[in-house]
This record gives structure tokens, sequence and C-alpha cells, in this order.
């Protein structure tokens, strides 16, 4: 439930703010401050037990999708639906976008709202740890997307991300795939995966799955099982991912959650590392978009 709503009218206010969250804890320990977006999570009936003071940084992110000689750069505001709507994004990180597929919270879910969100099943965590993304935060941090995941929430934390990076790298190749009961649903599993190919092997691989552990991560095992091979047929690939480790270990131990049973996951979940693997090769590398093509 939302206790109280502040419009801060710029960073130094939003980071005043959200920084009196800490030290309130012992009075008030439920009212915390959080910066709010788009609200589609914040106040979605899954935020109902979570009491909340709600920085509206709306007004402060940058929004849009720019190209420059370092890279990409996109705005911790932009919705969903700019990133599917503009030129300038990558191809599978507009097919993440565009797997939200209800229009009217596309229009509201910005993609700083979807980091800080970081579900198990996350729409833009997978092909965003995949493209390796920086992150610029309010405070003026620069970090990797994957460093700031392991950050605990909060002002000296995560803070508040303001835009985001992703380098040109016309070499690597990036695929992403979901699996859904239905098409409008949110994603049971996830996963995306980077790669460049030096003579005939994958080398740099990042292979990131989504719906199998609380968090969308990369999974270090799978990816050093591929690494500095060459890309095995779908069957070979499918073999692997659903055997057991050097460790006599799954590779894969998905949890059971109210999406899916932890079976019915590992059952799918080897088609869709299979089904980005090869459709990264396919992939006409990593940064082109689709006015380019
Ligand atoms: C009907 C419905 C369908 C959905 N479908 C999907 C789906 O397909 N895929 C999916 O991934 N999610 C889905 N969601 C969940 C949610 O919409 C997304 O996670 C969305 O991207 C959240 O963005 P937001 O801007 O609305 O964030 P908010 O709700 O405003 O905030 C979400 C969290 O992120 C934090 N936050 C907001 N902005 C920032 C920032 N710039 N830096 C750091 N932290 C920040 C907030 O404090 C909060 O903890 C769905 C939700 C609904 C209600």
């Amino acid at each position: 439930m939302t206790l109280a709503y502040h419009r801060p009218r710029d960073a130094a206010e939003a980071l005043a703010l959200l920084a009196a969250t800490e030290g309130r804890g012992s009075d008030r320990p439920s009212a915390m401050r959080l910066p709010l977006a788009g609200g589609t999570q914040l106040n979605s009936a899954e935020s109902r037990n979570l009491d909340f003071e709600a920085v509206d940084l709306s007004a402060l992110l940058p929004r849009g999708v720019s190209r420059s000689e370092g890279g990409i750069a996109i705005g911790a505001g932009t919705s969903f639906q700019e990133l599917v709507d503009s030129p300038e994004t990558p191809s599978a990180l507009r097919a993440a976008a565009a797997g939200m597929r209800d229009r009217n919270i596309r229009n509201r879910a910005t993609i700083g709202g979807n980091l800080g969100a970081d579900k198990a099943c996350s729409s833009l965590v997978p092909v965003l740890l995949a493209f390796d993304a920086d992150l610029l935060l309010l405070d003026g941090r620069r970090l990797s997307l994957e460093k700031w995941l392991d950050l605990p929430p909060g002002p000296a934390g995560r803070n508040v991300i303001t835009s985001l990076n992703i380098a040109i790298d016309n070499k690597i190749r990036v695929a992403y795939a979901r699996w859904s009961r239905v098409a409008a649903d949110l994603a049971i599993l996830g996963a995306a995966a980077a790669y460049r190919i030096e003579g005939d092997r994958i080398r740099g691989l990042r292979l990131v799955l989504g719906g199998v552990s609380a968090h969308a991560r990369r999974h270090g095992t799978l990816e050093a099982a591929f690494e500095g091979s060459p890309l095995p047929p779908r069957a070979d690939i499918e073999a692997l991912v659903s055997g057991l480790d050097g460790h006599g270990r799954p590779f894969v131990s998905p949890r059971d959650d109210a999406r899916g049973s932890a079976v019915f996951k590992r059952s799918r979940i080897s088609s869709l590392v299979a089904e980005v693997l090869l459709g990264a090769l396919a992939a006409d590398g990593t940064q082109s978009t689709e006015a380019r093509r």
C-alpha cells in the first residue's frame, strides 16, 4: 500500500528523499521509500502487502534509445513500447520487450522498473545480461548490470538506474527466447545467449536463464560446457542441457513455483537453450537494428 507520494523536482531531491529511507527502520520498518517508475509492479496486486512511500521518478528519468560511436544508450524511463518502436533497439532486445504481450502494460512499464523488479520471469534481465549492459546510476556510479544485480536494494546499494549502455560489437551474436502458457502470459521460462564465433568455435559465451531460480542469472556451468567448442546440433545441445554435469548433478535444477513445476521446466529448458544458441548463430551481429538491415 502506498503510504505517501513524493514527486522530487531534481536528482538531488530524489536522492535525499531515498536516502532518508535509511535510519527509519526501527520506528517505521514498513514505510520504506521506493523509486516509482511506471508503477506496473509497485501498484499491482503483487505489491498489495508492501507498505511504502513512493518517490515518483517518471519526470526525472531519461527516455528513448539513441546510438553513438560508443554504443546504444537507453534512458531508464524508456517504456517497453518505446523499446519495441525505436529503430535503434537491437533486435534481441526488441524481441524481449515485445514478449510482454499486453500493450497497456508495455506503454507504462519501464526498462529501469523491470530491472528494479528483478523477477525470475523478467522479460529484460536475461537479454540485458547477455548484452553485458552497463548502467549509470542517479548517484553517479557506473557499473555493469551483472554487478548491480549483486547489490542489495536501497540508496547505498542499487540506488536508481538513470540509463543503460550497450557496447557496439558487431562480432557478437545475441538471441532471446521465452516460453509461456499462452502468448499474453508472463514467461514461465526465458533464455538469452550472446557469443562470438572464432573459426568454428564459440567464444565469450554469456548464457542467461530465467524462471529456473529466484532471479534470471547467467549459468556459469552451462557456459563452460559450450565455451571453446563448435556449436553442436540441436539434439546434442538438448541432450547436454538435460543431462548431468561433470559432478553427476543435473546441469539445470529448476525450482517449482506458481508458474510451473520443476519437472515441467526441466523438460522445456533444454529446447529453449538450443533455441537461443542456434538463434544467435543465425543473428546478423549483436547490435544490428532492423532499420539497418
Ligand atoms: C498485467 C501485467 C503483465 C506483466 N507482464 C510482464 C512481462 O511480460 N514481463 C515482465 O518482466 N514483467 C511483467 N510484469 C511486471 C512489471 O510490469 C514489469 O516488471 C515492469 O517492467 C516494471 O516496470 P515499472 O516501470 O512499471 O516499475 P515500477 O512498478 O514502478 O517499479 C518496479 C520496481 O523497480 C524499482 N524501480 C523502478 N524504477 C527504477 C529505476 N530506474 N532504478 C532502479 N529501480 C527502479 C521500483 O522501486 C520497484 O521496486 C507485468 C505486470 C503486470 C501487472
